[in-house]
């Protein structure tokens, strides 16, 4: 059965910052022109009482709430008293959890007090040292953020304010990356691969080479970094390594990126437009666009949108070499936006496929090099290898896709307008 359980709340349509990888405004799709800058207080209200049905319906016990945008501290502080009211008062017997990502350049005390009181948790997107993060997370002048949004670091962390989000840069060095990480001095911390595909390649593929062999610069850089990680005897959480040991330990977990779990997340977009998770608009323009909207649809609708299935299930959906990949519980095919091309939709292997193969084979062979022999042969991993991964999968044919599953993820390489979308 199909849940939904995690709504992202595009409470503002519109951003103080103007980076350059943004999936929002700079990478495919412009459509947010069209929206209204807020979410109005009537949005929310209508939503509140849908998504309370859609909870009773569906026996949903958990709610997770996330305010974001654009930049969602442009909604005003009167809307996130009211709007928490309203999901408290109209949706019993759930329990919550409120949370808000940020750009923290108008994170002050004011905000910051607010927050603690409704019980939001904050987190603050930064992308390393200041020459790195000022390149990227620049205001519309041109200028770098990278000063207000440390103010807002250190004032965060005296309201227990304590998660940063950071999008993998390859110009980093991964000593210079962790130093930084370190003088934060905050406890939760998760990277994100950059957004991209096969027909948008993230930063440092080289075209000619992607998935092959010797071209894997994202696990490059993420094996440096989790030596050192490994080595640090005071090290932060990062979320990113930690989810891929427990992934290999066996654990039943993941998101939108790894593992086998589906994806119950949708968005709201300002103008109570339902969509699929807002990321894979980087793919091209209007792809998550369908004629859903709150105030005549409900939540439910949203599980017969072509692409919400895919998405939802988008690690059991799978391109046929992920199908033969001994790696496919851990890695799930990888997250939906980085699996797209124009050639074959979303019938292929993540652009980052050759690098979780290494970084992955990296991990779990340090994990059994890390521990006593007694203790690994009761364990139900084996040392990898990465090239005989590598050619497995490109060899391996023995579990063939489902045809109305190749289907259904190839037709997405088509235009929006094909989707007979009108609003
Ligand atoms: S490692 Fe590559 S082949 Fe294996 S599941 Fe992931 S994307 Fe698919």
């Amino acid at each position: 059965m199909k849940k939904i359980t995690s709504f992202v709340l595009k409470v503002a349509s519109r951003c103080n910052l103007n980076c350059s990888y943004c999936y929002m405004y700079n990478l495919g799709d412009n459509t947010y022109l069209s929206q209204p800058k807020f979410m109005s207080i009537e949005t929310i209200t209508i939503f509140a009482m849908k998504l309370n049905e859609y909870c009773i319906r569906n026996d949903v016990k958990y709610l997770q709430i996330v305010f974001h945008g654009g930049e969602p501290l442009l909604w005003s502080m009167d809307n996130y008293k009211k709007s928490v009211e309203i999901f408290t008062k109209t949706i019993k017997n759930v329990t919550f959890d409120f949370a808000l990502q940020t750009n923290g350049v108008t994170l002050d005390d004011k905000w910051c007090q607010l927050f603690k009181n409704l019980n939001i948790r904050v987190g603050i997107s930064m992308d390393g040292p200041k020459k790195h993060h000022d390149k990227y997370r620049v205001f519309h002048n041109g200028k770098g953020s990278y000063d207000k949004v440390m103010t807002a670091i250190e004032r965060g962390k005296k309201y227990g304010f304590n998660s940063i989000l950071s999008v993998v840069n390859l110009d980093i060095s991964p000593e210079e990356f962790y130093d930084e990480l370190k003088n934060l001095d905050v406890q939760n911390f998760n990277l994100l691969l950059p957004d991209g595909h096969y027909d948008n390649l993230p930063d440092g593929f080289h075209s000619d080479k992607v998935n092959t062999i010797d071209h894997t610069p994202y696990a490059d850089w993420l094996i440096e970094v989790f030596k050192i990680w490994k080595t640090d005897t005071n090290r932060p959480m990062i979320r990113f390594f930690r989810t891929l040991i427990e992934l290999i330990m066996g654990e039943q977990i993941g998101d939108q990126m790894l593992g086998t779990l589906t994806n119950g997340v949708a968005v709201l977009e300002t103008n109570g437009a339902l969509e699929v998770s807002d990321s894979i608009r980087a793919c091209y323009e209007g792809i998550t666009r369908n004629n859903l909207n709150i105030f005549n649809n409900s939540i439910e609708d949203l599980h017969d949108d072509p692409l919400f299935e895919i998405y939802f299930n988008s690690h059991s959906m799978l391109n046929e070499k992920c199908i033969n990949c001994l790696l496919s519980n851990i890695c799930g095919g990888g997250f939906l936006g980085n699996r797209y091309s124009n050639e074959n939709g979303f019938d292929n292997p993540t652009i980052y496929c050759y690098d979780t193969i290494k970084l992955v084979s990296f991990i779990q062979n340090d994990i059994l090099s890390s521990l006593p022999n007694d203790i690994n042969n009761s364990l139900e991993i084996h040392s990898l290898d990465y090239a005989e991964m590598v050619h497995e999968i490109n060899i391996s044919t023995s579990s063939k896709i489902d045809k109305s599953i190749k289907n259904k993820l190839n037709s997405f390489k088509s235009n929006v307008k094909e989707r007979n979308i009108t609003c």
